[in-house]
Order: structure tokens, then sequence, then C-alpha cells
């Protein structure tokens, strides 16, 4: 008897030729309920393949009482209920580490982009104002600025890493210390985001980390200060975010993630000091095919060897 398998959301082409060798494929657009039309097929269901929104839900995990192994297309897992998965003994992974590099040139290129307002001098040149009103307007430069990274885990320390080449003073600030690394560790965020020019928001998203990123620590940033955020828009208070770009309590802000995808503050669309992108973090050819190679070979590995390649850190001893 082939094994059923539903994907949430969607796969991409090279994912679903792996799956349909191995499962019958249904499709759920969310993770929260099952639609009537699979109500029948529930207890077929032995694997899902979901992503880190969309993810998977208490309910949907109790309709599908066979349930075995939830694969998650990316690292950050909050939108799965994974306390739900582990009293059931279902197994949970995700794809870290595939996309570190991306990320964090995702991050670098929004420092950048905001710092020497590239969309700005873009627009400037396409609307043919270099030839009517001359030079632009000096930029700032990222060379030599102080960054605080908030979250220095696998994604947050490919950034320190890749941001020595332009000779970037790094600090961090997360929960833990990490005595393997050299660079100066802040216990307080406030205090960090008061020293820094730039604050790199790179945590998992959930209800550990919302609005992490407050008031206090917006205006500690200051003026001049820049923010980035690639991490998830539940980490940023997205209220005081705008509300001080629009004040001037804060300099500028680079954006890759927000509170309520895929809807964006309309206030931010005017601003000039700001970069927003449509969470494309991971979004390339090469980083998305890595990601739905290892959601596949997870579930793969999971029905063939009874070991799942990358389990979340909660299921690590499943
Ligand atoms: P990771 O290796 O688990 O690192 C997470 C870091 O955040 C750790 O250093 C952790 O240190 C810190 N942290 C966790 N909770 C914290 C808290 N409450 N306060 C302060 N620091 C905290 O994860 P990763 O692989 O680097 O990924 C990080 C996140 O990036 C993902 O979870 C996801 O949300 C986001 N992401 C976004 C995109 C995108 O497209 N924009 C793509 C990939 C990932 P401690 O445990 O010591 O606190």
């Amino acid at each position: 008897m082939t094994r059923n398998l539903l994907v949430i959301g969607s796969a991409t082409p090279r994912m679903m030729d792996q799956f349909s060798k191995m499962f019958t494929v249904h499709f759920a657009e969310q993770g929260r309920t099952l639609a009537p039309a699979l109500a029948g097929k529930a207890d077929q269901i032995v694997a899902v393949s979901t992503y880190g929104d969309r993810g998977i839900g208490r309910d949907l995990i109790a309709a599908l009482p066979n349930l075995e192994i939830i694969s998650s297309y990316g690292v950050g897992y909050d939108g799965i209920d994974v306390q739900a998965a582990i009293d059931r003994g279902i197994m949970v992974t995700h794809t870290p580490n595939v996309l570190n590099a991306d990320v964090a040139n995702t991050a670098i290129m929004l420092m950048l982009a905001v710092s020497r307002r590239l969309v700005v001098d873009d627009a400037y040149v396409r609307a043919g104002r270099w030839a009517r009103e001359g030079a632009a307007p000096l930029r700032r430069s990222i060379e030599g600025k102080k960054v605080g990274i908030l979250g220095l885990g696998r994604i947050g320390e490919t950034i320190a890493e890749k941001l020595q080449v332009f000779d970037c003073e790094v600090v961090y600030h997360s929960r833990n210390p990490k005595p393997e690394v050299s660079y100066e560790y802040y216990g307080n965020l406030v205090m960090m985001a008061g020293d820094c020019d730039y604050l790199v928001v790179v945590t998992p998203g959930g209800s550990a980390t919302r609005k992490l990123v407050g008031r206090e620590v917006i205006e500690a940033l200051g003026p001049e200060g820049t923010l980035i955020n690639i991490a998830r828009g539940t980490v940023v208070d997205e209220a005081e975010l705008v509300a001080a770009l629009q004040d001037g309590r804060l300099g500028a802000a680079g954006l890759d993630v927000f509170e309520n995808e895929p809807h964006v503050p309309e206030a931010l669309f005017a601003m000039e000091n700001v970069v927003l992108t449509p969470h494309v973090g991971s979004a390339t050819e090469e980083t998305r095919r890595a990601m739905g190679d290892l959601v596949v070979e997870n579930i793969v590995r999971f029905f063939n060897e009874g070991k799942a390649v990358t389990p979340v850190p909660e299921c690590r001893g499943m």
C-alpha cells in the first residue's frame, strides 16, 4: 500500500518528483484544518511537508491520527505546534545551515542598500534626474561600523564572518554568551543597541521573542542607527518601528520580514530611508533547491532508516 503525504502550501516540481515516487500526494492550503475533501484520507496520511509560516497547528495534527513526520521547508518553525507533535511522538524536521550564506547575504545586501540608498539612487537615474539635476547626495558607508547582531546563531555567525570584509566591529546579544567566539557579548540588548550603528535581528520568531525589539531598543539605536530585520516580523514592534522612523527617532531600516505578511504598513512605502523586501532571505534558486532536497531527504531517511537528518532541537532525542 502506498503511503500518503500531505503538502501544506506548495512544493517545488523537483520535490514533487521525489514525493510522488514514494507517496500518494495530497494538498492543503493552510496548516490549521483539513479540507472536507481530505477527511476520508486523514488516517492514511503519515507525512506532512510544510513550511515556516504556514506551519501546522494542533488541530490539524490531531486530525491526522497516523502522522509520523512533519518536514518543514525553512529553518524557522514558529508556525508549527512542535509540542503538539512531540505529545504524539511525531518527528519534526527543518532545513538549517543550507540557507546560512544566502540569508546572511540578504542582511548585508539590506545594510548596503539602506546605507547607500541604492533604491533611491536607482530611481534617480531612471527618472533622468542625474542628467537634469547632477550628482546624487553623498551616502553613509558601512565600512568600519559597529554592528550588533541580535541572535548569534548559525545565520548570525555567518553574517558576522562576512562583515569582517567590511572591517565592521561585530558585537552580539542572545540569551547565552558563546565562549567559542571572540565578538563582544552584551547581556543587555538596549545597551548594545545604544552602542551600535546597525542592529541586525536574526533570532527565531514565536512567543519567546515577540516584540523583543520594542520602543526602548529602537530609541537606543537612535536617529543615526539602522535596524535590519531578517528574522521574523513578530520580533520587532512594527507600530513602534514605523512611528520611530516617522519621527526621526530611528535613522533607517532594512526589512525582509513583517508582522502580518504579505501586508506591509503603507507608511513605509514613501520612506527613502527604508528598503523593503518580500521575505526573500533564502530565495535563490540554489538555496531553495538545497532546502527542498533536505525536506525530501528528511522524509525518505525517516521512513527508510528510522532517522531524520535535521530534526528541530526539541526532537533530537527521538
Ligand atoms: P539559530 O542557529 O537557532 O540561532 C538563533 C539565535 O537566536 C541563537 O543565537 C539564540 O541564542 C538566539 N535567541 C533565541 N531566542 C532568543 C531570545 N529570546 N533572545 C535573544 N536571543 C535569542 O537559528 P538560525 O538558523 O540562525 O535562524 C535564525 C532565524 O532566522 C530563524 O529562526 C528564522 O526566524 C530566521 N530566518 C529568516 C529567513 C528569511 O527569509 N528572512 C530565512 C531563514 C531564517 P540563545 O539561545 O543563546 O538565546
